[in-house]
């Protein structure tokens, strides 16, 4: 199952401080052994497993503005392990390397054993959430060429906005690493963009976390899905997406499934099919 080295993907010779890992508490040996090293996030419990790889377990937890908000919606946590695999397998076929290994049961998806390096990287297509805010432009406005962001991911700072000059500061990330993330996040959000597009669903902005391997291989981690991206129906203007629960919109998960039955149905249209009924 493990992958190789990917071609454009910069060694890390040595990791930078920071990152948070899957695998930090794991302990050595014998009995210790048993003693699985585990990370409990908002939505997902990562476990650590033998021979570097990670069960991830994805919670029915919904969480937002850094967790003042808080509720659980049962059947959540399957949807999105649901939808962030096939996400994964349409990016794996794209060129993009990931984390993803694949399924173990309904709500737990295999991945690589990843240091995750504490970048958020936020592609934005259309103006939308913290950059409407920022600049006072209208909601959807076009960004051409799209947009992208570095946030650093520090729940107790508020996850700040920060640039080149901050990531060589904080060494979370060398410069090689921080222009990969970059390209690397354009190129998986433009073929995004493209696959949602064909079923008339428009992919916003959305957010990718990058983790650096045991071999050291730099690969797209954590999970794409719509508690990550925004997603709106191009004709009727409906949100498919986290949205629905941060501003009390609707239904998330009506939502949520409806977002999968439209995945569904692009990923059986042939590219350049154009929008399907
Ligand atoms: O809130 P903001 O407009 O900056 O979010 C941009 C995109 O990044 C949205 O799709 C949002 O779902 C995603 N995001 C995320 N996790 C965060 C912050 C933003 O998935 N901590």
């Amino acid at each position: 199952m493990a992958r190789g080295h990917h071609p454009g993907s910069p060694r890390a010779r040595r990791a930078p401080a920071g990152g948070r890992s899957y695998h930090a508490a794991q302990s050595t040996g014998g009995k210790a052994q048993l003693q699985r090293a585990a990370y409990e996030g908002k939505a997902k419990r990562v476990i650590s497993q033998p021979d570097g790889v990670a069960h991830i377990y994805y919670k029915d937890d919904a969480t937002a503005f850094n967790g003042a908000r808080h509720e659980q919606f049962e059947g959540k946590g399957t949807l999105n392990s649901q939808i962030t695999e096939r996400l994964f397998e349409y990016l794996t076929a794209h060129g993009i390397p990931t984390h993803h290994l694949g399924r173990i049961d309904e709500r737990t998806l295999a991945a690589r054993w990843v240091d995750i390096i504490p970048i958020e990287a936020v592609v934005r297509f259309k103006v939308a959430g913290s950059l409407a805010k920022r600049t006072g432009f209208d909601y959807l406005t076009e960004c051409d060429p799209p947009i992208v962001e570095m946030y650093y991911k520090r729940d107790d700072l508020g996850d700040p906005l920060i640039n080149d000059d901050h990531i060589r500061l904080l060494g979370i990330a060398t410069p090689d690493e921080r222009d990969w993330i970059r390209a690397m996040s354009r190129r998986a959000a433009e073929a995004l963009r493209d696959l949602f597009l064909r079923v008339g669903i428009d992919l916003v902005d959305l957010k990718f976390e990058f983790g650096r391997t045991g071999e050291g291989d730099l690969v797209l981690a954590d999970e794409v899905s719509p508690d990550t991206c925004r997603f709106r129906d191009v004709a009727s203007g409906e949100i498919l997406d986290k949205d629905l629960f941060r501003f009390d919109e609707g239904d998330l998960l009506a939502g949520y499934r409806k977002l999968l039955a439209h995945l569904d149905r692009a990923l059986a249209v042939k590219p350049g099919a154009g929008v399907q009924g």
